[in-house]
This record gives structure tokens, sequence and C-alpha cells, in this order.
């Protein structure tokens, strides 16, 4: 049984259609991730499942039970789901305890404070229970808001760009950590964020809105290596789009040679394409006619990636082990070595394959 569904949703304001036809579907436990560049649709989605925004067209269910229609929206306090935004404020009056147990107002006071020492096990602050606010790190608040939106054990979660107010490593770290807490709670959450890194960390299903629109909803493995999309590519990022013409053999003539894959079969002789290279795509190789300048070098942990340019002036990406260091300027040989080939047509969306 799906927790969430949402099918073909339209939302205007006015004449601007924000939220053009989205489909999707979370099962019980799941956690979706929403990327997508800043003012595509992904808040205005958010608010819609948790009943802020109402739809013009398709509907959205929860468990089953449908929440909002055209004609139809059961308010936001029925509908079991909780939410963290971006602007996460604590109640700055109240301590850590008392902003935990804020949405827990039903339950007896046992029940609240065995609540409370529980969560706080859990996000690894046991202890904090007489804290004010301003006594804590922003990590530390982000966590509470966290426990506090779980406290009262929702359905279903809703979060809304939690970390983006916090430096990078943090960033990172949380993810991991609100990935696990999800998990453990078996709780159902859908995360809007616009970084790809958090997305990956977190998310069972992932997905890249573009002006309203859901262009992929799949694994984030899928969005990785198979892109149906070039904007989604473009999105996920680290990739060079080359054009290329395949040949009636299955081939590819493109700018790095003549490539051959098993996915290029299906395709019509003589179709213009273009098609995606990534760092993990491109080997150096000291024997390779393919052969090109290093005009960057940037330090990645356990390897170098390298910004080449070949004399066609094309630049590739490629990365090597950090303990062998190549120098900018170098000539250096490289090969294509293709896992997945992910080719798209003019119209920008994959060819089959
Ligand atoms: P960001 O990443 O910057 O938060 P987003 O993808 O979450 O962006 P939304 O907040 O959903 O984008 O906004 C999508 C578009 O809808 C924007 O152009 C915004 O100006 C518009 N919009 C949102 N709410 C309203 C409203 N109540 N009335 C009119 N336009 C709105």
């Amino acid at each position: 049984m799906s927790r969430l569904q949402l099918d073909k949703i339209h939302i205007s304001f006015g004449a601007a259609h924000i939220v053009n036809g989205v489909s999707l579907q979370l099962e019980q436990g799941e956690i979706g991730c929403l990327l997508g560049p800043s003012g595509c649709g992904k808040t205005t989605l958010l608010r819609a499942i948790a009943g802020f925004q109402s739809l013009q067209v398709g509907s959205i269910s929860i468990d089953n039970n449908t929440v909002s229609e055209s004609n139809k929206t059961v308010p936001p306090e029925q509908r079991g789901v909780g939410m963290v935004f971006q602007d996460f404020a604590l109640f700055p009056h109240l301590n850590v305890a008392d902003n935990i147990s804020f949405g827990m107002r039903k339950a007896s006071s046992t029940e609240r404070r065995k609540r409370v020492d529980e969560l706080l096990d859990r996000i690894g602050l046991p202890g904090y229970h007489k804290r004010f606010p301003h006594e804590l790190s922003g990590g530390q608040q982000q966590r509470i808001a966290l426990a506090r939106a779980l406290a009262p054990k929702p359905g279903l979660l809703l979060l809304d760009e939690p970390f983006s107010s916090l430096d990078a490593e943090l960033r990172e770290r949380l993810a991991v950590e609100v990935r696990e807490l999800l998990k453990n709670e078996g709780i159902t959450a859908l995360l809007v964020t616009h970084d790809q890194q958090e997305a990956f960390a977190m998310a069972d299903k992932a997905g890249v809105m573009y002006q309203g629109e859901l262009l992929q909803w799949d694994t984030p493995y899928q969005l990785y290596h198979q892109p149906r999309h070039q904007l989604v590519a473009d999105f996920i990022g680290h990739g060079v789009l080359l054009q290329g013409t395949v040949n009636t053999q299955g081939s590819l003539a493109s700018p790095l040679g003549m490539l051959e894959h098993p996915s290029l079969m299906q395709v019509a002789g003589g179709t213009p394409v273009s098609f995606l290279v990534r760092p993990d795509d491109i080997v150096p190789d000291p024997e390779s006619r393919l052969r090109g300048k290093i005009k960057a070098r940037g330090f990645r942990g356990a390897h170098n990636l390298y910004t080449v340019q070949l004399s066609s002036g094309i630049e590739l990406l490629t990365l090597s082990p950090s303990h062998e260091v190549l120098d900018v300027g170098a000539d250096i040989g490289l090969r294509a070595e293709f896992d997945h080939l992910v080719v798209f047509a003019a119209d920008h969306c994959e060819l089959p394959g």
C-alpha cells in the first residue's frame, strides 16, 4: 500500500502554471527527495501535500484516502502530516523538552516524557531537556526541530530544505543521521532540497523538477546513471554533453572517436544525438590516441578531478587517484569507457536503450 500518492497534479496561481501534471508515489517507510532549481514549484507541491494549498486538477492520497482533489481539501490538521521548514524556528521561551513535546498535548505527561527521552537519545542529545534554543548550536537546533516534528509519530513527514542554513560538512552529516532516524522510526518522508549530494545521501526515490514538471522520479542510482532528460543530467551535474551521430552498425561517431554500446542498437542510423560524458566514463590512459592538456586539478580526497581540454576545444572531466599527481599543463591520454551510454534525441529526452 502506498503511503503517499500524487496523481497528475496541476496548481496555478492566476495565469501562472506552477505545478504541471506531477505524479509520484512513496511506499510506507520510503524517503523521497524533490530536487530542482529555485522557483520550480517544490515548496508549492509540499504545501499542497500538507493541505495548505489547493489544486486545480489531479489528486493526492495518503494511505489510500484522497485528501486533495479539485473540489475537496482535507484540512492540514486531519492529514497526520508533520512538517519541518527551512526556517525551523524553535519556540525561544520553551526548553528543549517542551519544544519537542509541543505537538503531543493530547498525550499523558508520562507518555510525553517517555517520547522526549526516546527522541533525545535517538538524535544523540540525551540530557538536553532543560536547555533553551539559544544555548544550542545550529545543528543541535535542527535536530530538536526534527524531534519536535517526529514526536506525534506522523504518518508522513515533509521536510522543506531543512539543512539549508547549515554549513556543508554539517549538512552532509545530518543528512545521513536523519535518514537513519527516519528509518528507525519507520517514517515515510518527502524532502525538498536543491543539493544533489543531500538527496543522494537520504533518498530511496528522488526526482528533478523543472518549471513545474517532475522530469523523472526514480532511484538516485537511476537518476545519475540513466537520466531520462538532458535537464536531469544537467541538474545532477558533473557531466558534459557532446554531439554525435549514430551509425547503422549501432556505433556512435563522436568527438571522442567511434563509440560502441549495446544501447545504440535500438537507434536508427544517421540519428543526431547528444550523449552524456561523466568523469567516471573517462579514464587516463598514456597509450591512448585521444589526447588533451590538463587545464585544472581539484583535490577530492581519494581522487583528483582533472579538467582536460582536447585539441578540438572540448573539455572533459576525469578522476585519478590523488596519490598520483598530474601537473596542470601536462599532456594526457584519455580513454572513453562507458558503463551506461546515455544518449538524448533532439527533443532532449533519452532515446530507448
Ligand atoms: P525555492 O527552491 O527557491 O524555494 P521552489 O521550487 O520551492 O523554490 P516555489 O516556492 O514552489 O518554488 O514557487 C514556485 C513559483 O510559484 C515561484 O515563481 C513563486 O513565485 C510562485 N508562487 C509561490 N506561491 C505563490 C502564491 N501564493 N501566489 C503566487 N505565486 C506563487
